[in-house]
């Protein structure tokens, strides 16, 4: 049987889910790469590789040094450089490459969503009156948020923020998703939240605050996707599945 080599960028729900599908699939021999970020990542299946590559020309080399057969970009929808870095590196090395966007998420009726293009647009549009911020766009994208520091920000993040990042009023909230609507109800009423800033991320474990914005009538400042590279993609890790069955048919075949 052909064994492929299989490198998954990770650091998602989605290559959580692809790593653990693959678990035992005789048919890959899978590395997930993490850019390290997390001290303690979620144990996955498989070898792990962390803490980058050193650009597209960097993963090009890994790929062919490391004989590697497939590429699948798992990251998240905002890791603009790898995403890029993946594509660039697919082509220079020729692996086969797949990538995963997750489709974002769409207002719905009821929704009192504000788009903006980046976090700093997000940090204008609380506006000048102070107010009670619930901010979900993780704890490495904290500074521009000190530009407007008369907000009380209530910060989620699944690790604590590094204490430079953040603005002078904050109050730190350690979670990690997916998270329920009745608790996010109760977060937001407790917490007496008027705002929320969110990158539209999209999937399902951190929607449940939108329900609640909606069900409070409560506006999300919401950042819209970026400009991302063409590239072959799917938007479901089961889709991504039948992409590795079809290369390794492909492959055994030949
Ligand atoms: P980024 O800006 O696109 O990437 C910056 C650099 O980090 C890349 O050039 C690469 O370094 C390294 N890197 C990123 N992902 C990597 C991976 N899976 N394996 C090895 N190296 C990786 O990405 P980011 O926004 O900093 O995100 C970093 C990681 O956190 C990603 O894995 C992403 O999935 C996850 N994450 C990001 C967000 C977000 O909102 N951006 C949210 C949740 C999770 P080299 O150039 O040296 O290879």
């Amino acid at each position: 049987m052909t064994v492929l080599k299989l490198l998954i960028l990770g650091g998602s729900g989605e290559a959580a889910d692809l790593a653990r599908a693959l678990q035992g699939d005789a048919r890959f021999d899978v590395t997930l790469s993490l850019a390290g970020r997390t001290s303690e990542p979620v144990a996955l299946p498989g070898k792990l590789l962390t803490g980058g590559f050193g650009g597209a020309e960097g993963l090009a080399h890994v790929l062919a040094q490391e004989h590697f057969h497939l590429l699948v970009d798992a990251t998240h929808p905002f890791a603009v450089h790898m995403k890029a870095n993946a594509v660039e590196a697919g082509k220079i090395a020729g692996t086969k490459f797949l990538t995963i966007r997750r489709p974002p998420w769409v207002q719905r009726e009821g929704d009192r969503w504000i788009m903006v293009e980046n976090l700093e647009a997000a940090a204008d549009a609380i506006g000048e009156k102070p107010r009670r911020v619930f901010l979900t766009t993780g704890r490495m994208e904290l500074a521009p948020f000190r530009s407007a520091p008369q907000h009380l920000y209530i910060v989620r993040s699944v690790e604590a923020p590094s204490p430079r990042e953040l603005p002078p009023r904050v109050e730190l909230i350690a979670a990690r998703g997916p998270f329920k609507l009745e608790d996010e109800k109760a977060l937001l009423a407790e917490r007496k939240i008027e705002v929320i800033v969110t990158k539209n991320s999209g999937g399902a474990g951190a929607e449940a605050k939108l329900e609640a914005a909606r069900a409070l009538s409560l506006p999300v400042i919401m950042v819209t996707r970026p400009h991302l590279p063409e590239a072959p993609s799917v938007e479901t890790v089961a889709d991504a599945l039948a992409w590795l069955e079809r290369a390794h048919g492909s492959t055994s075949s030949t």
